[in-house]
């Protein structure tokens, strides 16, 4: 037998583990179980592109706060009256951005570049520089429609980060039925350090850059962590300004406010999702919602839709755990009020923490209170090994994308604590964006019941394809048929997900083929 040449035998080297091949795991096994044919295999291991970017923008003159210490030398300066004390934006950091014309008119008392405000205060005139950010969007598959998924804004990003999300919502796009694939990018920037007309010319040249590679019916993005309809507006103005067509390009987002465009439900549809699947798995029980308690992490879009559902539902929120701290109370936290406390302008880092109505716990303590359901709606990679060893709940419906580890999974499997997998899970948002985007395309609005009620078909048909695939229970209903999807074994309920998105994403490559 001739030699093979040296490059063939040369062993692959062992990918690192990174946040994408953790993420991936669950699709090599899934992947296994129903022999993907090697070449669709090799289309969805690797995205289709990776663009990084940059932008770059001048910031704002800034007040920053200095130490009592330093505050000293100042004792004698007098306080400066501001005539337009609205052009002074505080930030979450205890700076001041000086917006415009803060201080013209005024009797402004500076020595040193240092002046007192009338809070009593002595600030440093920090003058605003450019800056550069790394900015990112990850087109995973388009093989069902074109890429769609989020933009987030947050210091703690990365490629690897950006590629695990992208896939997720390839997979996601699939489990909902809707003919999108899987996208993912955003900013690496800690938006809370940043003023509001700072924060818009960032979207703006962000957008500038980002043009090149989107559209309507190419990749369309739609509000993650650190974004919200605001930016998704500002968005929509960068990518149509100057367009002959642009009403016709309302599309290129989703997530907008519904009076330029938005869907009715949208801002609630993942929460609203959440809570049909939770619904969903109770009613298969012969239970209700009605009386079951929960725990949360997260209280930002999904987690207060989320929590605000089920508690109209008659279930009762028992803790919540947020990126400033976590409350507890056992009788249960009056989740409209909590809203309120939130929403409080004076409420600057937009936390639960405060909130009268529950007593301030321990971050690690939310992992022992008993009840019967966990929502994570925050960040992934939250629910490790040891966490899921300590849970004392029945059931983790993931309402964020990744919370839970791959080693979790298996102690949650052992332990036999039922999951409800973030791709179907939180599917409700991506879901009703595409209602969004129809109803931009028909110049259509539709009602909030009609946008549920659609909803909430697709949220439970789906859901329980995957409980049959994990059941092998291939069956025929008046709602759904599972007898394409049934593997010949039974499966753990992500894997299930798992083996829908792949079955409907290979069917493309099957009967279509590929490009050359
Ligand atoms: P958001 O920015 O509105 O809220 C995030 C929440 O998480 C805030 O309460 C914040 O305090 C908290 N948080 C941040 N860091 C934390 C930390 N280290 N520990 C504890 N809490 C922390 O974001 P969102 O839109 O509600 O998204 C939450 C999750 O849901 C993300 O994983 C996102 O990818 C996923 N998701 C969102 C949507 C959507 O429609 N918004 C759809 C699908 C999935």
């Amino acid at each position: 037998m001739p030699e093979q040449e040296p490059f063939m035998r040369a062993p692959t080297p062992a990918p690192k583990r990174t946040v994408y091949t953790d993420a991936m795991q669950i699709f090599e096994r899934a992947a296994d179980l129903i022999n993907l044919p090697p070449r669709v295999r090799l289309e969805l291991e690797e995205p289709d592109y990776e663009h990084i970017f940059y932008v770059t923008v001048r910031l704002r003159d800034r007040l920053v706060p200095i130490s009592a210490d330093a505050a000293r030398a100042f004792a004698d300066l007098p306080a400066t009256k501001l005539r337009n004390p609205d052009g002074l934006e505080l930030l979450a950091d205890g700076k001041y951005i000086l917006n415009g014309r803060a201080l013209l008119g005024s009797d402004v008392a500076i020595r040193n570049g240092h002046l007192r405000l009338p809070n009593g205060n002595v600030y440093q005139l920090v003058v605003g520089e450019s800056r550069r950010f790394k900015s990112y969007r990850v087109q995973h598959n388009q093989a069902r429609g074109p890429y769609k998924g989020g933009i987030r804004y947050h210091h703690e990003v990365s490629l690897d980060l950006f590629k695990a999300l992208a896939a997720e919502m390839t997979w996601k796009t699939a489990i909902a039925e809707i003919p999108f694939g899987g996208a993912k990018g955003g900013i690496a920037i800690d938006p809370r350090q940043y003023g509001k007309e700072e924060l818009e010319s960032i979207t703006l040249r962000f957008m500038y850059k980002l043009k090149n590679l989107i559209g309507p019916n190419i990749d369309i993005p739609a509000p993650d962590v650190g974004t919200n309809a605001e930016i998704m507006a500002l968005m929509y103005r960068q990518y149509s300004d100057g367009e002959r067509e642009r009403h016709h390009l309302r599309g290129i987002v989703t997530g907008k406010d519904v009076r330029i465009g938005g869907s009715e439900g949208r801002s609630k549809a993942t929460g609203q999702g959440v809570a049909y699947c939770i619904e969903d798995y109770y009613a298969e029980k012969g239970e209700s919602v009605r009386g079951k308690t929960f725990t949360l992490q997260g209280f930002g879009n999904v987690g207060s839709a989320t929590a605000e559902i089920l508690g109209s539902m008659g279930a009762r929120l028992l803790a919540v755990n947020d990126a400033e701290g976590t409350i507890y109370n056992g009788d249960g936290i009056d989740v409209p009020a909590l809203l309120a406390h939130v929403q409080d302008p004076k409420n600057l880092h937009r936390s639960v923490v405060g909130f009268p109505g529950a007593h301030r716990i321990e971050k690690s303590a939310l992992w022992d209170v008993s009840a019967d359901m966990l929502i994570p709606a925050a960040l992934g990679g939250e629910i490790t090994a040891d966490v899921a060893e300590r849970l004392k709940v029945k059931l983790i419906a993931e309402g964020a994308n990744g919370p839970t580890t791959p080693d979790a999974d298996k102690v949650l499997s052992r332990r036999g604590i039922d999951l409800i997998p973030d791709i179907i899970a939180n599917a409700g948002g991506v879901t009703v964006s595409y209602y969004e985007w129809i109803q931009n395309k028909r110049m259509e609005s539709w009602t909030e019941a009609e946008v549920n009620q659609k909803l909430e078909h697709a949220m439970k048909k789906n859901y329980r394809l995957i409980r049959d695939i994990a059941r092998n229970r291939p069956r025929r209903t008046e709602m759904h048929d599972s007898r394409a999807f049934c593997i010949g074994q039974p499966v753990d309920t992500r894997c299930a997900a798992m083996v829908l998105a792949l079955k409907r994403i290979a069917a493309h490559y099957q009967l279509e083929g590929f490009s050359q």
